[in-house]
């Protein structure tokens, strides 16, 4: 079957005015909570996690209430791969995990022991609502000689046909290893993340054509704009961003790496383009420190500052302790996909592992 990827559409995703590749984004919906309701809530929530025997795991780009639940409970925050990791060593029965549903699913692929819930099912990603199995599979048997190397946001069902699974803190380094090994890569399903790759480590890359509505929002002339205003500010950009916007970072990284640039590096601004999410732990890292927003939209636009991922808005409070209370939004997938994704999965977690000897002192991977 010929696949046709669908071009992006680029009104603005976040107002729900449009689709984005054909996926229907939804209105940014935060929680809002009062603080006597946040704080019995956040009481039940941490009645219930002990009770349960569970842990929350969280996402940089949920809400800061599920952050500080996480710090407060033992549990943890942190980009997906490192998610993956904590969630298999920890020694919970049950894994509580804020983000997006491929994030639930990662964890189930690696702890198929362990009971695992979300928040919301409703919780997605444009990168792997926009990269179907039965489209991928077909665009994979297309193209034999490659090996597919696909991106931690996708189904189980597109991890069980890959070679390898990445998070954008280690894509970087597998495709020089692949590169280095005269091996082509199917990279899926971003196609800013798989140009960086293939431009910064010269591998041959075909990519899938799918993209982040955050990130893909980011407009280089009004980011301009904004260095133009802020002189002393570095530019942390995340590598799903498109072409323009990474020629204008002064560092280009996964989540943990950018938090890790914003404590290292001494400029007292940092203009940064990624979910807003973010800001919760980068604050906490350096308070004295001043964190902007890059721009998604044209200068005096009202929704310039709209750089919030309507998946990931959608954990809250209330529907996690809905969710422990009931038992509701637990992941289940079909044990032969998992094995099979398992495979692929697994060689991310390895290859990681085999990478921390050579690099000690490095802060991630
Ligand atoms: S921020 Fe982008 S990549 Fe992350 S979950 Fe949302 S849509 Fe997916």
């Amino acid at each position: 079957m010929a696949i046709q990827p669908v071009e992006m559409n680029t009104a603005c995703p976040v107002n729900n005015e449009t689709s984005h590749y054909g996926i229907e984004v939804p209105s940014i919906v935060t929680e809002s909570l009062g603080p006597e309701e946040r704080e019995a809530l956040m009481a039940r929530a941490k009645r219930l996690l002990r009770e349960q025997d569970a842990v929350l795991v969280a996402h940089y780009y949920t809400d800061a209430n599920l952050q500080q639940l996480a710090e407060e409970t033992g549990g943890y925050i942190s980009d997906s791969l490192d998610m993956a990791r904590f969630g298999h060593q920890h020694p919970a029965s049950t894994l509580v995990v804020a983000g997006v549903r491929f994030m639930g699913e990662t964890a189930k692929i690696l702890n198929p022991e362990k009971r695992v819930l979300v928040p919301t099912m409703d919780a997605t990603c444009s990168l792997d609502e926009g990269c179907p199995a039965e489209a991928f599979i077909p665009f994979c048997d297309q193209h034999p000689d490659r090996t597919v190397v696909v991106y931690a946001n996708t189904s189980a069902e597109v991890k069980a046909r890959a070679d390898w699974v990445v998070t954008s803190s280690i894509a970087l380094k597998l495709a020089k290893y692949l590169a280095e090994k005269g091996e082509k890569i199917l990279w899926a399903p971003d196609r800013h993340l798989g140009d960086w790759i293939r431009q910064q480590t010269g591998a041959d890359v075909l990519f899938w054509k799918g993209g982040c509505v955050v990130h893909e929002a980011f407009a280089a002339d009004e980011l301009r704009h904004l260095m133009q205003q802020h002189p002393e500010a570095a530019v942390l950009v995340h590598p799903e961003s498109p072409r323009s916007i990474i020629e204008l970072a002064d560092v280009v990284g996964s989540t943990t790496q950018l938090i890790e640039a914003s404590q290292r590096l001494d400029n007292p601004t940092f203009i940064v383009a990624t979910d807003n999410g973010i800001f919760y732990k980068m604050k906490q890292g350096a308070p004295d420190k001043t964190f902007i927003e890059a721009p998604t939209h044209g200068i005096g636009a009202t929704c310039q500052a709209c750089a919030h991922c309507p998946w990931m808005a959608m954990n809250g409070l209330r529907n996690l302790v809905s969710t422990l209370e009931t038992g509701a939004n637990e992941i289940h997938i079909d044990e032969a996909v998992r094995v099979r994704a398992l495979r692929a999965t697994q060689r991310m977690l390895d290859f990681a592992e085999s990478l921390r000897q050579p690099v000690l002192g490095e802060s991630d991977i």
